[in-house]
Parts: structure tokens; sequence; C-alpha cells
């Protein structure tokens, strides 16, 4: 029988929810226990797909192809198994569902209400993977703080499916601040004890607090907390702040976080959980070798969020090259002509990230064509590879004011052109090309050496591809197509032949890089990242030499 975890937030958002789940699931899995992740979020899009970066950061992409929030990606890069159009819920998804249901009769006549209608679709999805895969383990981390209206309906489902599974088969762990007061030097339980009154108000007792705090709890705290909150002094997880989330897992298997999750749900097991690579790969992270500079280039700078996965799958091939990456966040609407030397002259390598329309794009563009001259290593991705595609077309084949139509439908060359099936499309929500698709890679290619094979599978999330009349064009003149995709003969990769390291992807590697399988994209850009570097430090070093 599957056992069920829910996890809820209290007094704040952002207290890291989605990484507190993750790394409970990581001791879990490292003690063999099957487990997923899903998360059900209380807005009511149908899904996060249609939500600008600014208000919900990146939008992650399952191979399935469901747009998705994104700790779905901190689950894939801790457990390094795939998530799907299952593990990410809505309000919205819920209620069309409902309505649908309602529109076709299924309710025979009745009043369709949130308590049992809604309620009942809840559960059924909560239990959903159950019936897909055999997990023994199903952790459901809830969107938003407990006390929000909207999330109503979610606590009163985990209420109902506490009592209907059973105590010993379903537990709450409850994830909430400690703040401390500085000018009383003093951590506060109290916000703390107002959450759990609020959960208890809906009939909910948690099982296990963890709590966020930036100072260590003592005794006497634990105690407080254990019993105004009603918990065992072991349910009690202090959950400190730490220099990267890699560690969490490692903090909570100190705070046996896992020990008590399995003593509560009946489930024995007394080996200690084998976590050698996740302890090799910290060990790496944490004594880099070198160090490289990378630039990434972007409109959504400002807000870390809103390229999530790239960060993180930097940090996973800089562990790979023993290299700590630094990125330095470049607003692309503010590069200009000027400032391009001063903020991209002294880089090791720019990723030119994904995008939507025209803002920010002439700096995009510039910064490509300042890379591509200065021979600096280049990644773009999705957008970043149309814009090194225009960018070509513009001062290398000379064909003036060549454009993407998604940013000027009147320009006389459009290299990258809207897809064909998606020309009819009127609905925004879930119709871009989506999810996993295959590529043919190049022999002899950056692409094909970083890989290794020629056949990939690659995740993709745009309208506008490669116009493919302008293809002999760009490769008699050196840039070149090294993946294809096969059923289509869409471009899906651009290289150029007269640069050390210059690779554009229309698809997405950065949703596909975890903890144990780094993204070999990212990979062999980080060590080309490392090769200039070098070159540049002997070159300095020779042209200051006295000898
Ligand atoms: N806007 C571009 C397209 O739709 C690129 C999308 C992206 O970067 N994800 O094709």
């Amino acid at each position: 029988m599957t056992k069920y975890i829910f996890v809820t937030g209290g007094v704040s958002s952002s207290l890291g929810k989605g990484i507190i789940a993750a790394s409970l699931a990581k001791l879990l899995q490292a003690r063999g226990f099957k487990v997923a992740i899903q998360k059900f979020d209380p807005y009511i899009n149908v899904d996060p797909g249609t939500l600008n970066p600014y208000e919900h950061g990146e939008c992650y992409v399952t191979d399935d192809g469901a747009e998705t929030d994104l700790d779905l990606g901190h689950y894939e890069r801790f457990l390094n198994t795939p998530t799907s159009q299952a593990n990410n819920v809505t309000t919205g998804k819920i209620y069309q569902t409902v309505i649908n249901h309602e529109r076709e009769g299924v309710f025979l006549g009745k009043t369709v209400q949130v308590i049992p209608h809604i309620t009942n679709e809840i559960k059924r999805r909560m239990q959903a993977l159950s019936l897909t895969d055999d997990y023994e383990i199903i952790i459901t981390e809830i969107g938003g703080t407990v006390g929000d209206i909207e999330s109503l309906p979610f606590i009163e489902s985990i209420r109902q499916l506490k009592w209907e599974l059973g105590n010993n088969n379903a537990i709450v762990i409850h994830l909430t601040l400690i703040p401390y007061l500085k000018s009383a030097k003093e951590l506060k339980t109290k916000p703390t004890q107002h959450s759990v009154k609020d959960l208890l108000e809906i009939g909910i007792q948690p099982d296990i607090l963890v709590c966020r705090t930036e100072m260590s709890l003592n005794m006497e705290l634990r105690r407080k907390l254990a019993l105004f909150c009603n918990v065992t002094v072991n349910s009690v997880i202090e959950a400190r702040d730490v220099s990267t989330i890699y560690d969490v897992p490692m903090e909570m298997l100190r705070e046996q976080l896992d020990r008590t999750v399995l003593d509560k749900l009946n489930l024995v097991q007394t080996d200690e959980p084998d976590l050698e690579k996740w302890k090799a790969f910290l060990n790496r992270l944490k004594n880099p070798k070198k160090e490289v500079r990378i630039g990434l280039v972007g409109k959504y700078v400002e807000l870390q969020d809103a390229y999530k996965s790239i960060h993180e799958s930097f940090i996973h091939a800089g562990v790979s090259n023993d290299c700590k990456v630094i990125v330095e966040s470049i607003h692309s609407e503010f590069l200009t002509e000027e400032t391009l030397k001063e903020k991209l002259g002294e880089l090791d390598g720019v990723l030119v990230a994904p995008g939507f329309g025209g803002r920010g794009v002439e700096g995009k563009i510039d910064a490509i064509r300042f890379i591509r001259e200065n021979k600096i290593p280049f990644f773009g991705i999705c957008f970043g590879m149309q814009c090194a595609a225009i960018e070509f077309a513009r001062n290398v084949l000379h064909l003036k004011d060549a454009h993407s139509t998604e940013v000027n439908q009147q320009t006389p060359h459009p290299v990258i052109d809207i897809m064909s099936d998606q020309k009819d499309i009127t609905q925004k929500g879930g119709t871009m090309r989506l999810g996993a698709y295959a590529c043919k890679l190049k022999s002899d290619s950056i692409a094909q050496k970083a890989y290794h094979t020629n056949d990939i599978m690659e995740r993709h999330r745009h309208r506008y591809e490669f116009n493919n009349l302008y293809f002999e064009q760009f490769e008699k003149a050196g840039m070149i197509a090294t993946g294809i995709n096969p059923d289509k003969n869409l471009v899906e990769i651009i290289e150029l032949l007269d640069h050390p390291y210059f690779i554009g992807v229309q698809f997405h590697p950065e949703l596909k890089s975890t903890v144990e399988n780094p993204h070999p994209l990212f990979v062999s850009f980080i060590k080309a990242a490392c090769d200039y570097h070098e070159k540049q430090l002997n070159n300095k070093f020779s042209t200051t030499s006295v000898f």
C-alpha cells in the first residue's frame, strides 16, 4: 500500500517547501524506497505556462509536454527521475475537470459543490500516481501558505485522506518559520504556534514541524514548540539556512527527518541511506580547483527564479569540471554598443537565455555579435539560438533587417519563422511545441562530442523555428545545422565552424540536468570556458613576460 506525506507551509511563503520535499524524497530514495513527489498549486491558472516569469519564475517542462511549476525541476534534479503531467495539479485543472464532468452530466442532477465534488477530484489526483506506478511513498507539496482562502479545499482533502487512509499511512509535515528578533536576541515560536492553530482549525494536526531558522534551535525551544504544537520533541526538525540547496538532504539526515517519517508511517528500515554519490558531489562542489565567469544574458535577470534550471545546470556542470561557475547576470535591455566590451569582454563564456517577444532582443543580438567576433565560448538556448541565427544573417550574410517573425512580421528575411503547425493556433495555454522530441546529431560536431551519441531526446517549448529556406546560405557561410529533428526536418542545433565554441540549441537542455547526470552540453560549455580562461591567462602571461 502506498504511503502519503503531505508538505504544507506556514507563516511565510518562500520557505523552501520544494527543497524540503525533494530532500526528504532523496533520503527515502537513498534508503531504497520508490518515491514520487508532486505539487498541488492553489491558483486558478490551469498550468503556469501562461504565467509571466515575474509572477511565477521559470516554467518547467516535462518530457510529456506539461508546463509546470519550477519545483518539479528540484524534484527531478534531486531524484534523477522524470516527472510528468500528473505531478503538477492546480485549482484550475481541478475545476476544469469537475466543470467538464458537470457538462457531461456525470453528477446526475446533483448540485456541484466544493465539498464533495472539488475535494473528491483533489483526492483522486493526490492518489493518481499510485495507479500508474508502484510507488511506495508519494510526497505531495501544497503550494501557498496555510490560512490562504484558496488552499482550503486542498487542506480539507488532506484531512479526509488522512482519515480514510489511517494515521500510519498519511502524515503531514508543516514547514514553518522561526524568526530571530535581533532587538530581543531571541528566536520566536509564536508565529508557528498560530500557524499550527490555523491547521488545527481545519482539522489537521501536523505530525512533524520543519522549522526554517537562522539560528540553531536549542532543546528548550524544541520542547516549547513540541508542547504548544502538540508533536513529539523529535518531530521538531531544525532547517537552518545553508549555503547551497544541495546541503539540505544532509541537514535533514542530521536531524533524522527520514527516520521520524518512517517511524510515523510504520515503515521499518534499519539500513542507513546510501548517499555516497551525493556526498561526492557536495565535496567537489565545495572544493573547486578553478573558477570561470559566465555571462547570462536575458531580460528577466533581476529575478533569479526566472532562469532557475539554467543556474542549477551551471552548478552541476561546474562540479563535473571541478570548477566554480560564477554567473554574471546581464540585462539584455540595457546592453549597448558602448557597454558590450565592458560587460562581456572579461567573461569566459556567455549564455543567451530563452525568451519571448521583442523587449531586449537587440541587446541579445549585439551581445552575440561581440561574442562571435571575439571568439568567446557561446551557448544559446531556444530564443538565444534564434538570436544567433538572426545575428549571423544580418552581419555575416548581410541580410539587412533579418529577424524572427515573432518580433518583426514585416522582416524581408524571416530567418526564424512560425512553425507551420502553429499558424492557426489562437489559444495560448499548452499550445506550443512542448515536451521531448528526437534529434539526430551530426558526427564530429560540438554536440555529438558532448553527448557521445548521435540520437538524443530533448525538451522543447517554442512556437518559432529556423526557416529552412535559408539553410544552404547559412551552411555555405559557416553556420551549420548539427542537430535535426528526423520527423519534421527542423533545425534543432546550430554551430559555427570558424569559432572555438559556438552552439545554439532550439530545445531546453537545462531541464534535464540533474545532480547525478549533469547535462552534457552544459558540461562541455563549462569545459570550453575553462579552456578559454586558461588561454587568456597564458596570453596575458606571454605578453607581459620580461624574458
Ligand atoms: N519565443 C521563441 C519561440 O516561441 C523562443 C521560445 C523560448 O525561448 N522558449 O519560438
